[in-house]
């Protein structure tokens, strides 16, 4: 018995035209339509109004113009519509660290643990349509169901302005559509499946095993299980954070080892505490050194199992440490610094099975309340010479 997900799909409506009306608020009203200006210039982007047209992304933009001549057509402002889909971004960050990115206006938010604390998965979708409405001016269609093919198909259900939860019962929903609308199902798979007698979702669904293998080969079964509405794929994060580093530079010279350790100790659980704070576990951890020379030396080590604990990448780095200082003894060291890269998200504890929380995350809610190094599950107290 697995836990039944909770999975959002936001979609930003017709993004870049309507980034376009934001920043004119007198193109309000009027086709826009956002796209290469040239002679073999394409549509980028259209709203609405200019959907009513019958322009739509991907078509020449000469025929965009035959079809709507008092349209008012923009070039692309990347730069702007990546300034806003961050904002976007860091807003659906507010809701689970689980989001995976599509495109700069689309993605996917799993939201399974967040219910705990946040209410129930259309109080969370109604908070992030809100919540992007409010802090950018623009409208997403939210779509909310337990995998990610059916919350796609829910953002677009009633776009523009779409909110939608695909009910329990998904075959009311998935039945009557086109079999087009499968993922994987193109024109041509389409036509192949309508040769076969079947049109919708719904007869797809209830379609003999063997027929379907017949007409689709290998992939029938999985075709089928999409229109059962299941999907089990899970949502990977896409960060653009690649790693985590704290490093410190000293007003007089290390020679000591025993001080090097403490500080590479230190900055251990530093990094660690970061990690934790962001839902992370590490893949690779750095050693930088630094001489009195300026000479930067940089090791690094790929850890078996992906990690999170201030001990385990201590004990890494000081290994390296003591390696770099038998290569390079009695060097004088002016910087130490700890990283860590490859970066994963943490499945939440609900997936982990566990709901204790670690003995270093309780340890970081001491340090968060009251100062940094209160508490170091290492060191004790920090003695100061
Ligand atoms: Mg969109």
């Amino acid at each position: 018995m697995t836990l039944k997900r909770a999975i959002i799909h936001v979609d930003m409506d017709a993004y870049f035209a309507s980034v376009e009306e934001l920043d004119h608020p007198e193109y309000c009203g009027h086709p826009v339509i956002v796209g290469g200006l040239g002679p073999r210039g394409v549509v980028a982007a259209a709203n609405y109004a200019a959907r009513k047209f019958g322009i739509h992304s991907a078509m020449p933009i000469g025929q965009a113009r035959r079809l709507c001549s008092t349209g008012i057509y923009c070039q692309p402002n990347m730069s702007r519509y990546r300034e806003l889909s961050t904002r976007i971004f860091s807003i659906f960050q507010q809701f689970t660290p689980l989001v995976e990115g599509l495109s700069l206006d689309e993605a996917f938010l799993d939201v399974t643990a967040s219910r705990k604390i946040l209410g129930d998965i259309e109080t969370i979708g109604h908070s992030i349509k809100s919540r992007v409405f409010e802090q950018t001016g623009l409208v997403a269609s939210v779509g909310m169901a337990k995998n990610k093919f059916l919350a796609k198909l829910a953002s677009d259900f009633r776009k523009p302005d779409g909110f939608y939860r695909v009910p329990d019962d998904a075959h009311v929903f998935l039945d009557p559509m086109p079999v087009g609308r499968l993922w994987g199902v193109g024109p041509k798979t389409a036509r192949r499946i309508n040769r076969a007698g079947i049109l919708t979702v719904g007869q797809l669904r209830k379609a003999d095993i063997h027929l379907i293998k017949s007409v689709l080969g290998a992939n029938g079964a999985h075709l089928q299980a999409l229109a059962r509405g299941e999907d089990e794929r899970d949502v990977i994060s896409t960060r653009t954070e690649k790693s985590i580093s704290h490093e410190q530079t000293f007003d007089l010279d290390l020679r000591d080892d025993r001080e090097m350790l403490a500080i590479l100790q230190k900055l251990s659980e530093q990094v660690s505490r970061r990690l934790r704070k962001k839902n992370y576990c590490a893949g690779v951890i750095h050693l930088k050194v630094r001489s009195r020379q300026f000479q930067t030396s940089t090791r690094q080590v790929s850890l078996v199992e992906t990690t999170d604990s201030g001990k385990a990448i201590y004990a890494v780095v000081k290994t390296l440490l003591k390696r770099w200082l038998q290569l390079n003894p009695g060097t004088a060291v002016r910087l130490l610094g700890v990283g860590s890269s490859k970066l994963e998200t943490k499945k939440p504890p609900e997936f982990s099975g566990s709901t204790k929380p670690g003995i270093e995350s309780v340890l970081d809610e001491i340090n968060d309340k009251f100062g940094e190094q209160t508490v170091s599950p290492t060191l004790g107290k920090l003695s100061k010479t």
